[in-house]
């Protein structure tokens, strides 16, 4: 048997909570492998965050031709291909994968191509037979699309997530089972390229981990559109033939109703590929899936760590990158910020309207004991919505009742996405609500609705 090629860190999956540690252990001087059994860049560049928002961007771009036969332009869509669509959304993938290509290579990473399992706490096996070993272990292997007992994912009729991005055809009529961010930003999609769509989800209300008024102005904004939703109902029979799907929904009251589609998609959440990567070998025990982590990303074996959608912390592309520099900071003996706040981790999902929050809603802080008020500026009466049409949604501030500190913040509306951040550094610079209700904020702008929220916080403006 060959002597294993060294490194100082071996980290096991590339997506961004992978390469992102690879590049701050290699700039800290360590020599690092990332062993990677599919693309560079991971879910993220390639299944996830950025082929969906491309296909967002096409979907809000068709979906303008009724602004635009508002101004009497008549748009002629017959030459419609959504094969463009989606060779634009790879095109964005492969310019993003090939980015962390670079990236590698300019940081002396070497990359391995295969699959990774753990030896021991100081060696990874690739493919069986090259052995790596390491002075410290990352595992960032991600997750992927989780299977709902009884509809199997068959990439034809059944969809993952993954198998509805890389449609090259867009399906006539679709029942999307899931209203969280993916569910939704896919019922986005599909909706506005005027695919029929049926959105259900078993919790009483889409996007449930939003804000209750968010989800309701989300709901009610979908069905303007033309999107069937069916809150608090959950698919229990599936039936697959020759023309498609029909499912047997049930609702709340246990009433049953059939609905037929060409396809469905299931986005009921990830699973953790943490079942085949030799955690046992190491003596980790995963927690319904999840490694449990400490505040470096430290596993129960030393010098083993694990970041992004393989702990359980919320399973989002920022969250795995900034578990990947805690990690890596770590190991190079610099340990500085831990454990991300919760309560600080922005949360986008990027429909229209978007919905964007952090921290706590008024309702969690209040069960928590927090005596708190929320303060909101709807974006009917600021004059940029006006101006642009953009009037759905609001600014939620939650502050304390002296509004000396933010607890959350919830908005929902035309780039809510982008305004979070205000908010966001504000609490994390524990700043009052003065120092956003003083601030000038150009006119006319969506972030003018930040800034009134605040004075409404501080009972100085005059919207209720
Ligand atoms: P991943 O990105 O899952 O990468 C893990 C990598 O490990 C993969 O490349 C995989 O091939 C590799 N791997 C696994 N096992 C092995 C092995 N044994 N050996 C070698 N390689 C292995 N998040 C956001 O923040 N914003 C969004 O807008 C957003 N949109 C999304 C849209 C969709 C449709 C989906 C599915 C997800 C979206 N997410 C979004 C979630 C985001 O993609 C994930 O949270 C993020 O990719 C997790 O990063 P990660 O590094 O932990 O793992």
């Amino acid at each position: 048997m060959t002597s294993p090629e060294k490194f100082d860190v071996a980290i096991i999956g590339s997506g961004p909570g992978g390469y992102v540690a690879a590049v701050c252990c290699a700039r800290r001087g360590k020599s690092v492998a990332i062993i990677e059994r599919d693309r560079l860049g991971g879910v993220c560049l390639n299944m996830g965050c950025i082929p969906s928002k491309s296909l967002i961007r096409s979907a809000s771009l068709f979906r303008s031709r009724t602004a635009l036969a508002a101004m009497g332009l008549a748009v002629d869509c017959s030459g419609f291909d959504y094969k463009r669509v989606f060779a634009a959304s790879r095109a964005a993938a492969d310019t993003l994968s090939k980015g962390v290509a670079y990236l590698m290579k300019k940081n002396g990473i070497t990359v391995i191509n295969g699959v990774g399992v753990i030896a021991s706490g100081r060696s990874v096996m690739v493919d069986g037979s090259r052995e790596i070993g390491a002075g410290a272990i990352i595992i960032a292997t991600g997750s992927r699309p989780r299977e709902l007992p009884g509809f199997p994912f068959d990439g034809e009729r059944v969809l993952s997530s993954e198998d509805a991005l890389m449609l090259r055809k867009l399906p006539k009529k679709i029942i999307v089972l899931g209203g969280g961010a993916i569910g939704v930003e896919m019922g986005f999609i599909m909706n506005s390229f005027g695919v029929e769509v049926h959105l259900v989800e078993a919790l009483p209300r889409l996007l449930p981990l939003e804000d209750a008024d968010a989800a309701e102005t989300l709901r009610r904004s979908f069905v303007k559109r033309g999107i069937a939703v069916y809150p608090a109902t959950r698919a229990v029979a599936l039936t697959k033939d020759a023309g498609g799907v029909s499912v047997t929904l049930e609702d709340a009251e246990g009433v049953r109703t059939p609905i037929s589609a060409d396809c469905l998609l299931v986005a009921v959440g990830r699973t953790p590929n943490t079942d085949a990567i030799g955690l046992d070998r190491i003596g980790i025990a995963p927690d319904r899936g999840f490694i449990p982590a400490g505040d470096y990303g430290e596993t129960a074996c030393p010098g083993v760590y694990a970041i992004g959608d393989v702990v359980a912390t919320p399973l989002l592309a920022h969250v795995a990158s900034r578990e990947g520099e805690i990690a890596a900071a770590h190991i190079a003996g610099q340990p500085g910020e831990k454990r991300i706040d919760p309560l600080e981790i922005p949360a986008a999902v990027y429909c229209e309207p978007e919905v964007a929050s952090f921290g706590l809603t008024k309702e969690r802080a209040e069960a928590g004991g927090i005596a708190c008020k929320a303060s909101t500026f709807h974006f009917r009466a600021a004059g940029k919505a006006v101006a642009t049409g953009e009037t759905e949604g609001f600014v939620r501030i939650v502050h304390d009742r002296e509004g000396s500190g933010i607890l959350g913040a919830h908005i929902i509306g035309a780039h809510a996405t982008e305004l979070i951040h205000e908010l966001l550094l504000a609490k994390r610079q524990k700043l009052p609500l003065t120092a956003i209700a003083s601030m000038i904020h150009a006119h006319p702008t969506m972030g003018e609705g930040i800034m009134e929220a605040a004075r409404l916080g501080l009972g100085e403006g005059s919207q209720g």
